[in-house]
């Protein structure tokens, strides 16, 4: 590193330092940051003469925001001391263990959240300060009183500081974005950016529904006069303050080394974010000894887990068109090692998502893998932009059949009954039990006809013949006559279940059974006007269902010459004094009110709940209040029960 290169790192490393301390915006990975600022740190070491006296290597986090209260730490709060392997564990327990021998160590997770620094006064929350500079942080006390994990009061009456990290449950997060992508809102990055944003509200009532966590791991200030830091552990959790999800003493290196290890295995089950594991020495006459530097404690260190979350390049958007049409965009990335494991591709979920992230080919994004997650692309470094970047188009057609694709707020589809990514689920519910009702052509048999090219579309199911069957895996005689049969038999279906057979977006049992009664056969040629029309029908039922005809017409009208559906017979009904008129029933019936109801609407009655000057009969039982009187001042003719029957 040159002279002028250090200089730009620094400047580098104070943006990206303040974006995540201050104004908890994700500006680089900590993946990233960890790299530069070691680079940083070993020029320094070389140069010292060189070195910047802004330079972030010599800092606590990086200052306090203007819009709150500034207010000091008692002593001051540290930052940590990162480790990333095994070696520079080797060599942290080295250098200590010339000062103070051997001893034990205690070893909990490192929380990936907002550090807070809780102080006590006769008991009482006095105030909370987040860690600033280390020593001087943001005054937070009304925000953290919203949070049910701190106590407000505690069974302790000497001024103590309480130190922990701020969190939210990644399970709060999840459904908090859910949420917020429900209402529109930016989504958070991760759940650190979430619990940092929540913390840092001028709102109080904000943050009180944020559901924010807070794990204790340490104390500053104190009067207490227990030897070791696990003994102070156990007394914080009886002061109420939340334990360690896992934590443990270990004698030595090796047995550090298996807990971590341990830690990474169980992490994704832990319900809050790790990110590491802090280690200190457990024997509190140790860390006078051992002492401190301008920034950390030597007697504690954070033994980073590996990245899962690291920066990269989107160099396209693949298509992918789902079992049942609907297209998902999928991230195409500069291959990067995350752990463990080269990601290559990220799902973003759909066009929504590439809007809301501002996405563009040729961003560099920080993509987010852990465990068995599927890798995310969660955020687009917009500062990093060279002014090459495309826009992504959202499609039209069907990357896969060409048809023209159903688009709605979220849902791409392609509605192509024949579309060859989706054919195989067109047949399965065309067969299943509401619909066609073949019995015998379940989906490990549906697979097996088309690929063993018996069935193409859904009209070569009646084009199936014994010969075609014989020698296919499981069939023998008896169980190709069986399906021949159900075939057979499922000609001259209801229309309703018909249409149900179809898989129109949006339209299933009772929505097609509506349709065949107000169209009949005439459905295949209905407009958006006919659909919405209909009561309870509405914009996104008829766009999918006229551009599901548009795109499958001929084909369905193929269908049908073969299957023959039986149009439903409407009963006629007969004139009578109820037929198309508005009824509302009222007060306590000799019979059951249903019974009633079922009759007047086979005289073709609509039932209503309330007096309208719209309402015909208002038919009323014993104790009938408020809407006798109200369909007398509406001009509603009124019956009793026996005028009732009369009229019947
Ligand atoms: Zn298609």
């Amino acid at each position: 590193m040159t002279k002028e290169q250090y200089k730009a790192s620094v400047k580098q490393l104070i943006k990206w330092a303040d974006d995540y301390y201050k104004y908890d915006d994700l500006s680089a990975t900590d993946d990233e940051y960890d790299k530069l600022n070691r680079l940083i740190v070993e020029y320094e070491k070389r140069y010292p003469q060189d070195i910047d006296p802004n330079s972030p290597t010599l800092k606590v986090g990086a200052g306090v925001l203007e819009k709150f209260e500034k207010s000091s730490h008692i002593t001051p709060m540290w930052s940590q001391e990162d480790i990333f392997d095994d070696d520079e564990l080797d060599r942290w327990i080295q250098r200590a263990f010339k000062i103070v021998g051997h001893s034990d160590f205690i070893c909990e997770p490192k929380y990936d959240g907002v550090s807070l620094n809780l102080i006590y006064k006769d008991g009482k929350l006095f105030k909370a300060i987040t860690r600033g500079d280390g020593k001087t942080g943001e005054d937070v006390t009304n925000n953290a009183k919203t949070i049910l994990s701190i106590p407000q009061t505690i069974n302790h009456d000497k001024t103590i500081e309480i130190r922990g990290e701020v969190v939210i449950k990644n399970s709060d997060f999840h459904l908090l974005n859910i949420q917020r992508e429900k209402d529109g809102k930016q989504l958070f990055a991760n759940p650190r950016n979430c619990a940092a944003g929540s913390l840092k509200q001028l709102d109080s009532s904000i943050t009180s529904k944020r559901k924010l966590y807070f794990v204790a791991w340490g104390v500053g200030h104190n009067s207490l006069k227990m030897d070791k830091i696990s003994d102070i552990f156990k007394f914080l959790y009886t002061l109420g303050f939340k334990e360690a999800p896992i934590k443990k003493v270990c004698k030595n290196k090796n047995d550090i080394i298996e807990f971590y290890n341990k830690m990474i295995k169980i992490k994704d089950n832990i319900d809050i974010g790790l990110d590491g594991m802090v280690i200190k020495y457990d024997d509190i006459k140790h860390h006078t000894a051992l002492g401190w530097t301008v920034k950390y404690p030597k007697w504690s260190c954070a033994y980073k887990f590996p990245a899962v979350e690291k920066t990269t390049k989107l160099n396209g958007i693949l298509l992918q068109v789902g079992r049942t049409g609907v297209i998902t965009p999928v991230a195409i990335l500069e291959p990067v090692l995350i752990d463990g494991s080269t990601v290559a591709k990220a799902s973003l979920h759909n066009f929504k998502q590439i809007e809301k992230l501002g996405l563009k080919i040729g961003d560099s994004v920080v993509v987010h893998k852990s465990g068995d997650i599927i890798p995310k692309v969660i955020k687009v470094l917009q500062d990093r932009r060279t002014g090459v970047e495309e826009n992504i188009i959202k499609p039209k057609f069907c990357p896969t059949c060409d048809k023209l694709l159903l688009q709605e707020d979220i849902l791409l589809k392609c509605q192509n009954l024949n579309c060859k990514d989706r054919l195989q689920n067109s047949i399965i519910h065309f067969a299943s039990k509401n619909c066609a009702n073949i019995q015998g052509l379940g989906s490990n048999i549906v697979k097996t006809l088309i690929k063993q090219g018996v069935i193409k579309d859904i009209l070569d199911i009646y084009n199936i013949t014994y010969d075609k069957l014989v020698g296919i895996e499981t069939f023998k005689d008896k169980k190709i006559n069986n399906l021949l049969e159900a075939i057979e038999n499922s000609k001259n279906m209801p229309l309703d279940r018909f249409i149900n057979s179809l898989s129109i977006e949006h339209i299933g049992e009772v929505a097609s059974l509506t349709i065949a009664k107000k169209f009949s056969l005439g459905f295949v040629n209905v407009s958006k006007d006919d659909i919405v029309a209909i009561d309870g029908f509405g914009d996104e039922i008829a766009n999918s269902l006229v551009e599901f005809l548009e795109i499958n017409r001929s084909f369905i009208a193929k269908l049908i010459n073969t299957i023959k559906p039986k149009e439903l017979k409407i009963k006629e009904i007969k004139n009578n004094i109820f037929k198309d008129k508005r009824v509302v029933l009222t007060g306590t019936m000799p019979v059951n009110r249903s019974v009633i109801k079922k009759n007047l609407e086979n005289l073709g009655a609509k039932i209503g709940s309330s007096i309208s000057s719209n309402t015909h009969f208002l038919i009323y039982g014993q104790n009938s209040g408020s809407k006798l009187a109200k369909a007398k001042t509406e001009g509603t003719t009124t019956l009793s029960y026996d005028d009732y029957l009369k009229l019947l």
